[in-house]
């Protein structure tokens, strides 16, 4: 131990000493170092260097109020002056929690019931694998617990939620996923429909799917499926219509659950109030964070439905404490900010914006990339939304991972003053709720030249 101060260590070089970044290559990092952020304003970050970018990402699918808003910090600070922290076991409680509480099951479908708080999507998930196994538990049902995530779904990388999560990279050295979990398809319409199939026909070939795995490893066993109504990470996915109805008709012939990962779409990401809302899906459990407090704190919610409740309700006497919770499970700060935000969101009409500033900006990136010699998709709903760069138009060819095209678009849009995110071979946006018109066109005209600029590359080395 020595307290001794490094005076003269850039802040780069103390980085790379010390800090250990989530889902970095170690390699490239100790090569390159960071990238550090100073400051940000709307929908614009600055970095220690002075330049300045738009954050066509907000942040990770988080700053949907966008930056600086008075209101939230006076809201945290005044809480923090007032009660900085205390806890919410045995029945302790404190006012903003309460007050979200309520606030979450007004936006929230009428059926749903409780509001559990935690720290992030990760710790929501897993305490919700907890929940669906303490429900089947106290049902009466001990073997009915196994649970049912799709190919290329993020649920989060704690062990529980992380074995969710259906990319083959977050489990590969991490021994994961555990034994529970079970596997079905994504809804990936642009490379697994095919040719001259409905929409419709997808959906109900998937339910077939589900209720194949579902027979086959037998009702009995099988006690929820868990989906983000748009898929996030794994690539923007787009269900099709119709796909919701037919793999709840599934749930429900077997008693299987349906847990609605909310953490991007919730709170006005789609152009509605949640995922759920737009696609009609009736969950037993949502998943909520991001959103919740546009990540001016760390906070999330694991919200019950009735069905739920009532089966937790019946058993409390028999049960001496539902021994599950964090630290910092429904933390005053949290919860202050996560109202401020709430309002603002609120009285802005931020849902109203993501529908109409998302159609926008597709409209926008369709007419400026739509008929690109590498561009073969461009998707999304409301304000998450995705382009997938491919090799070949016609074959929908993809471009060999090892030419990390995404992550090359995605650096050549830095250099144009506008971030972006890669997933793969595809690019994603989610920029805050409040996008205008001229947000829409700078963020647009970066990422085009980006791509424009990748492009060349890619033709020099005969890969395009
Ligand atoms: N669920 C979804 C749908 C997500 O997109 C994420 C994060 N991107 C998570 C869960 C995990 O959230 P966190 O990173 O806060 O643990």
């Amino acid at each position: 131990m020595s307290l001794e101060p490094h005076h003269n260590m850039s802040l780069e070089e103390m980085d790379k000493r010390s800090l250990f970044h989530p889902f970095t290559s170690i390699g490239d990092h100790l090569a390159n170092g960071p990238r550090i952020m100073s400051s940000a304003s709307g929908v614009h970050v600055t970095d220690s260097k002075g330049r300045r970018y738009l954050d066509g990402a907000a942040g990770l699918w988080c700053v949907n109020v966008g930056y600086g808003r008075q209101e939230i910090v006076e809201a945290m600070t005044r809480q923090a002056e007032a009660l900085p922290f205390f806890h919410s076991f045995t029945s302790m409680a404190n006012e903003p929690s309460i007050r979200l509480a309520d606030r979450v099951l007004r936006w929230a479908p009428d059926h749903m019931s409780k509001v559990f708080f935690g720290n992030s999507g990760s710790d929501a998930n897993d305490t919700n694998i907890k929940l669906v196994w303490y429900y089947n538990n106290m049902r009466g049902k001990p073997a009915k617990k196994k649970i049912i995530a799709r190919n290329r779904a993020y649920h989060g990388v704690t062990i529980g939620a992380g074995s969710l999560t259906g990319l083959s990279y977050c489990h590969q050295f991490f021994d994961l996923p555990l034994p529970q979990i079970l596997r079905t398809h994504s809804v990936d319409q642009y490379r697994e429909k095919p040719e001259g199939m409905s929409e419709a026909e997808f959906s109900a070939y998937l339910a077939s799917e589900l209720e194949a795995l579902i027979l086959k490893e037998g009702p009995d066993t099988v006690a929820a499926f868990i989906a983000e109504p748009v898929m996030g990470t794994g690539g923007v996915l787009v269900p099709p219509a119709g796909y919701f109805q037919a793999m709840q008709e599934v749930l429900d012939r077997h008693d299987v659950l349906m847990i609605a990962d909310e953490v991007i779409c919730g709170f006005g990401r789609l152009g509605a109030p949640f995922g759920t809302t737009h696609f009609g899906i009736r969950p037993d459990i949502m998943t909520m964070a991001k959103g919740l407090s546009s990540g001016y704190q760390p906070i999330s919610a694991s919200v019950i439905s009735n069905r739920i409740w009532d089966v937790l309700k019946d058993t409390s006497g028999e049960v001496a404490s539902f021994a599950h919770g964090f630290t910092y499970s429904a933390h005053p700060i949290a919860a202050a900010a996560a109202l401020a935000n709430l309002d603002i969101v609120e009285r802005e009409d931020l849902v109203g914006n993501a529908a109409k500033a998302g159609a926008e900006l597709k409209g926008a990136l369709q007419k400026r990339l739509g008929d690109h010699a590498m561009v073969g998709d461009i998707r999304g709903v409301g304000l998450m939304l995705a382009v997938e760069t491919v090799a070949d138009r016609a074959t929908k060819r993809p471009f060999d991972l090892s030419l990390k095209v995404g992550a090359r678009i995605v650096a050549k849009a830095y250099e144009q003053g506008v971030i972006v995110r890669p997933l793969g071979n595809m690019i994603a946006m989610s920029p805050p709720l409040t996008l205008s018109s001229a947000n829409i066109e700078e963020l647009v005209t970066g990422l085009g030249r980006a791509v424009d600029a990748v492009a060349d590359e890619l033709a020099r080395e005969g890969a395009l």
